[in-house]
């Protein structure tokens, strides 16, 4: 049986067939018999990224490692493991991950190979804490990259396109408490204005906007504090006013679906995250777009999306704009720099998805925006994604290197990394 789609139900895939192989080995015999094959995490990728013409390889029952290491501060994991599981063993031993994604839902390996992120600046995006990657290479065999390494920094968001990986080494910290409340009704003055204050006032911070009128309809802001003892968060902040309950970021939607909030102190697993994982995380019938500009572009490109939001605004359930640190993957869309994130949380119509889509790229081409691989994006071409990213060239190299006949090769590859 092939997955029939991803998790939004955007992208019908292609693949003929689904293994779910239990062991490294089965799944390494798999690869070596295979012309082309594809890993898939979860499924949560609004582009056609995980999608493959060959076979399917899920890691969903790939063995469930968890090795965590207090001297060494790292847990190395199984790569199909999703973050909601690794989370409390690696919090029983006294650490934590630096960050988290929205969703606890997402498979670790899958989550990295497309640059998913969490917000907070100077908080890289999780494949920013990967220190080492056990990947099943084309012809089936073992391959093992470290930190440091000369292909490292293309290997960690790699798109699936270099292997399988079956395990990651992810730095840790000492584990943290955090405080999350959530703010309504900031106006866009305030927002725009005190905009890098706003973004860096806390550990994480994210401003949820439909790009309305109400300007910024709720910032949740999460504060590492200390564990116990500390004061509730000021009732009124940059001119908007802490919540009286749950919230979630999608009017309408309960926010008891959500990570506590009010001001209630949590371990950082609990509380990064905004959605819980025994629940289904955002709308679940949408699609899903972001673009990366350079922070010190955020007024200005918010500015712009501003002035065009009537051109788009009708399809967004939700707009979240986060901000992530740069780091060294060549293919992160914070490559290289200090990134702000616009994300769009889409009603799930693909044709008038699209040219909103394309209302927000227009908006968006004069900073250099780079696409979140795992959502839907129309351009760049792959002209324009070399001039974006400065390795460009390097990670096909790399690919061409460690994968010569295409085994992992899709569509999506063929289209933005052309041979
Ligand atoms: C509700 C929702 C909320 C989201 N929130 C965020 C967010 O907060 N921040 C953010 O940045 N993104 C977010 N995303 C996007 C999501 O994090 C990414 O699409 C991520 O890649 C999904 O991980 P997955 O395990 O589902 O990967 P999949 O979609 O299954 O696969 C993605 C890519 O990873 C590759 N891959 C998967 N497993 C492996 C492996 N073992 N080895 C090699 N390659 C592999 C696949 O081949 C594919 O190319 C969200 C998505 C949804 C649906």
């Amino acid at each position: 049986m092939p997955a029939e789609s991803n998790w939004g139900g955007n992208v019908a895939f292609t693949a003929r067939r689904l293994h779910h192989p239990e062991s490294v080995a089965e799944l390494q015999e798999i690869v070596a018999r295979s012309p082309r094959v594809r890993a898939l995490g979860t499924r949560h990728s609004f582009s056609t990224v995980a999608d493959t013409d060959g076979e399917h390889v899920s890691t969903s029952r790939l063995p469930a490692v968890i090795e965590v290491d207090r001297t060494e501060r790292t847990a190395t994991v199984g790569s199909g493991l999703r973050f909601g599981e690794i989370v409390r063993a690696i919090d029983e031993a006294g650490l934590a991950l630096h960050n988290l994604g929205s969703l606890p839902h997402i498979s670790v390996a899958g989550a990295c190979a497309t640059g998913t992120h969490g917000s907070g600046t100077g908080r890289r995006s999780l494949a920013g804490a990967v220190r080492a990657l056990t990947t099943v290479t084309a012809d089936g065999g073992l391959a093992e990259v470290r930190r440091g390494e000369a292909d490292f920094d293309g290997s960690v968001v790699a798109l699936g396109a270099l292997g399988v990986v079956t395990r990651l080494t992810l730095d840790l910290v000492p584990a943290f408490a955090v405080r999350q409340t959530v703010y309504e009704d900031m106006p866009r003055e305030e927002f725009r204005e005190n905009f890098h204050a706003v973004m860096s006032a806390g550990y994480s911070v994210s401003g949820f906007t439909r790009w309305r009128e109400r300007a910024v309809d709720q910032v949740w802001l999460k504060e590492r504090v200390e564990a116990d003892g500390t004061e509730p968060a000021p009732r009124t902040w940059f001119g908007a006013t802490a919540a009286d309950g749950p919230r979630h970021p999608i009017p309408g939607m309960p926010g008891t679906h959500c990570t506590p909030q009010q001001g209630l102190v949590g371990p950082w697993y609990a509380r990064l995250p905004h959605f819980r994982l025994e629940f289904t995380p955002s709308s679940g019938e949408e699609i899903q777009s972001e673009f990366f500009v350079d922070r010190r572009d955020a007024v200005a490109a918010f500015d712009a999306l501003w002035q065009v939001r009537e051109r788009f605004s009708s399809e967004v359930l939700i707009g979240e704009i986060r901000t992530v640190a740069a780091d060294s993957l060549w293919l992160s869309p914070a490559y290289g720099r200090d990134s702000v994130a616009f994300h769009f949380t889409w009603a799930p119509d693909a044709e008038a998805v699209a040219r909103a889509v394309r209302v927000v790229e227009e908006a968006l081409r004069p900073f250099s925006a780079r696409p979140h691989w795992g959502k839907l994006f129309t351009t760049p071409s792959p002209g324009a994604l070399r001039e974006l990213y400065p390795r460009y060239d390097d990670f096909r190299a790399l690919a061409a290197r460690l994968d010569p006949s295409g085994v992992f090769r899709n569509t999506f590859m063929r289209e933005h990394f052309p041979d």
